[in-house]
């Protein structure tokens, strides 16, 4: 069976333990197995992204950039591997892990382009003969926590816009699928990724996380996961001091109202429930649809559902994969059953069986909610969503905004007017009009408001926030 090490100073190493990487389409199916790191040997790799920011951060752009081009066309020119790959691991269907795969080069290749674009600004002083001028610096060693469901994405917005603002990188992926990432880190080593520059720690949160959380050698911590975790992380680094940026949970909403096109409005929300099998921060969870169109909705949008062919992740047929593991189905089950006792009325959400032994489950629908439930006051991260059926616009409005979270938002209608009211007071990170509340571009900022993010965005230029620090020189040129 293949192994695969952490990097750690340019140097593969095993671990102090391995962990199998089990196909969730197929749980005889071990990708492969994989080094977990220990603490000792995250300080190691914080200690080699030290070192080698001393030259990393003074390197010219045109080597960053060569890099960071050189990693997006090898990922581009192989997405069919890596999205097979992902697909074994993660579970979603294989034209969703190759697009995954092929985002993750076109991140490289913007990102190799923002290596050449940091400027700065130059301004008179108020005092005479003074210039005053702008400009960013790396901020250092970047410790990077990942979650299991974009595996090679995630950790490809994260590195690029890092390593090419001139930063040093120790990354720990989930321990549930370490193998896209370790696929990325390896095809950095091959474009010429200079020893210690980025380092792969494989591994346990609760085992490694405290050498990177808090720990003084690492100047930022940028995390994508759960809010809980996130919580927990944000506040170690706050106390130490270290700059953060977090990425958490959704409750994301979908608003469809009388005057929308029924077939938009259903296939906008087939997407964003269920695809990649609702595992995706910016899931349509909870669909609040006027009462006009109501029926008419819930009838098509059931109907569609049901259709929707789950099965292997490589099938050819398939459209939904599985469920990532048995806690996650676990997980999905109990809201399911927790929804039924609410009153929801539940269409699907049944374990299904296929050829292969894995995490089969049939999408849900959950019809007759309150916006006080907890089906829609909690992330439950599967193929489930839940519809509030409201009176109007107004109300449709209100219940979106009630949330803790603020990731993404919707709204299905053909009127300018609700369409552009809604963009305005959406509280959300990002607003969609007549598309899913999932399905993002690469190029430009992502992320959310209230429980969701906390910090600058990723993605776009504006991840330079995050990954850069401002300089301000005063110069007497007189
Ligand atoms: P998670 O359980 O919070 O884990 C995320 C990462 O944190 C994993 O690498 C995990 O390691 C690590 N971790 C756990 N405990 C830690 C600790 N004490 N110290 C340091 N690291 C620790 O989340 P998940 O289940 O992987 O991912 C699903 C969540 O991610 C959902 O809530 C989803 O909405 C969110 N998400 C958000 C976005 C976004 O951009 N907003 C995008 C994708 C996903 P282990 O693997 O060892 O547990």
């Amino acid at each position: 069976m293949s192994q695969f090490k952490n990097l750690i100073n340019g140097e593969w190493v095993d671990g102090a333990n391995v962990s199998r990487n089990i196909n969730p389409s197929d749980i005889a199916d071990v990708v492969g197995e994989y080094a977990q790191a220990d603490a000792a040997q995250a300080r190691t790799a914080v200690q080699a992204a030290r070192q080698a920011f001393k030259t990393w951060s003074l390197s010219g752009p045109q080597q960053r950039f060569d890099l960071l081009d050189r990693a997006g066309t090898a990922i581009l020119a192989r997405k069919e591997e890596l999205g097979r790959l992902l697909a074994r691991e993660e579970g979603k269907t294989l034209p969703e892990a190759i697009g995954e795969a092929g985002r993750a080069g076109q991140i490289f290749k913007f990102f190799a382009g923002e290596a050449l674009r940091l400027g700065g600004e130059t301004v008179p002083s108020v005092r005479p003969g003074l210039s005053v001028e702008m400009t960013r610096e790396p901020v250092g060693v970047i410790g990077m926590i990942t979650p299991w469901n974009f595996p090679i994405a995630i950790p490809a917005w994260k590195i690029a816009p890092a390593l090419a603002y001139g930063n040093t990188v120790v990354i720990k992926p989930a321990d549930l699928v370490p193998g896209s990432t370790w696929a990325l880190v390896d095809i950095l080593v091959e474009a010429g990724l200079p020893a210690g520059v980025l380092n792969l720690v494989m591994g346990r949160g609760s085992v490694i996380g405290d050498a990177l959380v808090g720990a003084p050698d690492v100047d930022a911590i940028s995390f994508t996961g759960s809010v809980a975790t996130g919580r927990s992380i944000g506040a170690k680094c706050f106390a130490a001091g270290q700059k953060v940026q977090l990425e958490m949970g959704g409750k994301n909403p979908m608003v469809v109202i009388d005057d929308a096109d029924l077939n938009l409005a259903v296939d906008a929300c087939l997407n964003g429930a269920f695809f990649s099998t609702g595992q995706r921060c910016t899931a349509s969870s909870r669909l609040i649809v006027t009462a006009g169109i109501h029926d008419k909705f819930v009838a098509t949008l059931g109907e569609k559902m049901r259709a929707l062919r789950v099965g292997h992740a490589l099938g050819a047929d398939t459209q939904i994969g599985p469920v990532v593991d048995a806690k996650q189905l676990k997980q999905d089950l109990d809201y399911i059953g927790i929804a039924r006792e609410e009153g929801g009325t539940v269409l699907g959400g049944e374990e299904l069986k296929r050829d292969t032994e894995g995490f089969f489950l049939a999408p849900a629908l959950v019809t007759g909610t309150s916006n006080t439930m907890r089906i829609n006051r909690e992330e439950v991260f599967g193929p489930v969503a839940s519809v509030i059926r409201v009176k109007d616009y107004d109300e449709a409005l209100a219940t979106a905004n009630d949330t803790e979270f603020g990731l993404s938002t919707g709204i299905c209608t053909t009127s300018l007017k609700y369409a552009t009211h809604f963009r305005r007071h959406a509280q959300a990170g990002m607003v969609m009009v007549n598309a899913a509340t999932a399905g993002v571009d690469y190029h430009v900022p992502f992320g959310g408001r209230k429980g969701s993010s906390y910090g600058p965005r990723e993605q776009g230029s504006y991840a330079r926030e995050f990954y850069t620090t401002v300089k301000t020189a005063y110069v007497n040129a007189g």
